[in-house]
């Protein structure tokens, strides 16, 4: 009982993985949630997209973002550890974990970290892509007189003619194709943000760059 425990433990920085794209409002109710019963208080003064700040009495903690896509933090105490450090990385870490996320090392650290920028570049690709493909449903145009209509709309709205069969049949073309990049870009970002590939990105091996999917 009054044996101390061995000291194998020497990093003070926990890092934690969560499925979500960024740290937003939801990943900081989670966090904060989770250290409100013991006391700790979020500093609002030092919250953001990257970082977070808590104080109980004179200790305090943060948490670092340190990749998106999936989200990617590192918890470590401001100033001395002390046992309730210890306590608020684990409450943080349960919380995580039961939403689905988890911690990693600081070796898978710095293979995901390469990675991370990587991963933010395709994000920004693809949300650029689903932008796009959101915009062309918005309207469809005349070809007589340019104006643009609203999609269910038969007549154009600056001319008033009946759009004939052949722009109907462009223009559902036109909706089946943008409908087609709006999925797969939001199967690659939901992709992104739950981490899929992670591992797999520059341990190609003997992959050697296949891609499944
Ligand atoms: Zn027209």
């Amino acid at each position: 009982m009054g044996a101390k425990p061995a000291r194998t433990v020497r990093r003070h920085h926990t890092h934690l993985l969560l499925p979500q794209a960024s740290l937003g409002d939801p990943q900081r109710v989670l966090l904060d949630e989770s250290l409100k019963p013991a006391g700790w208080t979020a500093d609002p003064d030092q919250s953001s997209s990257m970082s977070l700040q808590w104080r109980r009495g004179r200790d305090g903690l943060r948490v670092q973002t340190l990749g998106w896509f999936p989200l990617l933090l590192t918890v470590g105490p401001l100033g001395r550890v002390t046992s309730v450090h210890r306590d608020a990385v684990a409450r943080l870490t349960a919380a995580v974990t039961a939403n689905g996320g988890r911690t990693f090392t600081d070796r898978q650290l710095a293979d995901y970290l390469p990675q991370a920028q990587l991963r933010w570049q395709r994000a920004l690709t693809e949300r650029r892509r689903l932008a796009e493909a959101e915009r062309v449903l918005e309207g469809r145009r005349c070809h007589r007189c340019g104006a643009w209509s609203e999609p269910e709309m038969t007549h154009c709205t600056g001319c008033r003619l009946r759009f004939t069969q052949a722009d109907d049949a462009e223009w559902n073309a036109v909706v089946a194709q943008a409908s087609t990049t709006i999925d797969a870009a939001q199967a690659v970002l939901a992709d992104l943000a739950r981490g899929v590939r992670l591992e797999r990105i520059d341990h190609g091996g003997a992959s050697g760059g296949v891609r499944h999917g």
